[in-house]
């Protein structure tokens, strides 16, 4: 069962108010303005008890999904919050590929969730938190930029530490919860 949960699809007004915020805000702004709503989607994970990772995707001004992981509701290992904002993103687009999108997620993607963003050969990954267990970084060699990940698509660009002491606040705060206290 695939749950498209919670993706937002903007009418023309918003993003008519959306490409007027792109004229005046700089990158970096939009960053983290993009990045607080994938920390909202990461705090609705974790009053759910799943583990409190967000992400919304962003093309041209227009959010096109807002996810967040779902393992536990769906008993399902693959159901990361970065692979159902591509499902839901490709669906609003109508097309499998996401070139001229931002994913925005609160913690570096797992290798597998990296993997199925080189297929969707997304433009651009910003990140919140590392996750030095986990991350897909792993995987590349520490010389190299993080953009030239084999893993990723070449052309995609790759951008970390948006507001990461709060995504990496979030995720210690989960998992202190959950630890038997020694
Ligand atoms: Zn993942």
């Amino acid at each position: 069962m695939l749950i498209l949960r919670d993706f937002l699809l903007s009418s023309p007004a918003q993003i008519r108010n959306n490409m007027d915020l792109q004229a005046t805000k700089t990158q970096a702004e939009l960053d983290e303005m993009f990045m607080r709503m994938a920390l909202q989607e990461a705090r609705a994970a974790a009053a759910d008890g799943e583990v409190p990772v967000g992400a919304v995707i962003v093309c041209k001004g227009r959010v096109l999904a807002r996810t967040h992981n779902l393992t536990e509701r769906l008993i399902d290992v693959t159901a990361h919050a970065e692979i159902q904002a591509i499902t839901a993103a490709a669906s609003a687009l109508g097309g499998k590929y996401l070139p001229d999108c931002t994913l925005y997620v609160t913690v570096e993607p797992c290798p597998m969730c990296a993997g199925a963003l080189g297929w969707a050969q997304i433009g651009r990954i910003v990140y919140g938190a590392d996750d030095p267990k986990r991350g897909y970084t792993r995987l590349t060699l520490s010389a190299q930029p993080l953009s030239s990940s084999p893993i990723l698509h070449p052309r995609t660009q790759v951008v970390s530490g948006i507001l990461a002491e709060e995504c990496a606040a979030l995720m210690r705060d989960f998992f202190k919860e959950r630890r038997p206290t020694l």
